[in-house]
């Protein structure tokens, strides 16, 4: 090794990730507040107002998720097109608001913007369903993802692996030299478990517990690939 300057790019190039994992929702866009009034609506819909321990318990969820748990804060059985017919009421409220204003959460653009200039791979990977996703994959734009992943197209959603694993195997890389980036507990203990490093920028509506492997963040904006370097760091140390 020739000099300091070689050892330290080198070790500062190895250290950054192969590919970012981006979930969605309240991480890129502003659409928790979307979905909170869905689910609050969806609530009141089926027969009862929603208390702020089954609206946090929803955060995050899959949609088949979130259904289980307003269903059982009503007291309702979980009857398949009693549930079916929920889902499409909760997507077709969504969609509305979705198509009345989608917004960036702050520096997301930017942040995407850089890491496709530091030539990393890229994944979408939310738990929401494609008809959904597909309407906020027009808004962002296209090109600053490699791949996407949907939560009706995984066997289970977050919490669980799999999004984030198929996510990773879409790209052909191992999970662990992605980063993932979340805002929620539940998006967090998905990345986790599938073998991640994380970088947590909590949305403000739910605290995301810290552990290993995770670097917290206030939010996207001046983000860099150093930042990210330092968040694959996190899971090798
Ligand atoms: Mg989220």
């Amino acid at each position: 090794m020739s000099s300091d300057q070689t050892t330290s790019d080198l070790a500062g190039a190895a250290s950054l990730p192969r590919a970012v994992l981006w979930d969605m929702d309240g991480t890129l866009l502003d659409s928790e507040k979307h979905w909170d009034v869905a689910v609050r609506d969806l609530s009141r819909w089926l027969g009862g107002e929603m208390s702020e321990q089954t609206r946090l318990a929803t955060v995050g969820a899959s949609s088949a998720g979130a259904l289980r748990v307003i269903f059982d804060s009503l007291g309702l059985a979980h009857e398949p097109e009693a549930l079916a017919a929920a889902k499409e009421w909760m997507y077709s409220r969504v969609e509305t608001l979705f198509a009345d204003g989608l917004e960036w959460r702050p520096g997301a653009r930017e942040a995407l913007t850089m890491v496709r200039e530091a030539g990393l791979s890229t994944a979408l990977v939310t738990n929401t369903e494609r008809r959904l996703t597909e309407t906020a994959l027009d808004v962002m734009g296209r090109h600053f993802f490699d791949a996407s992943v949907c939560g009706d197209e995984v066997p289970a959603g977050k919490p669980a692996p799999d999004p984030y694993l198929r996510g990773a195997q879409l790209l052909g890389l191992d999970p662990r030299d992605c980063v993932a980036v979340e805002d929620s507990p539940t998006g967090t203990a998905a990345a986790t478990a599938a073998g991640c490093a994380v970088l947590v920028v909590p949305g403000g509506v739910i605290d995301v517990p810290t552990g290993p492997g995770r670097l917290f963040r206030d939010s996207l904006v001046g983000l860099t690939s150093a930042d990210l370097a330092a968040v694959q760091g996190c899971i090798r140390t």
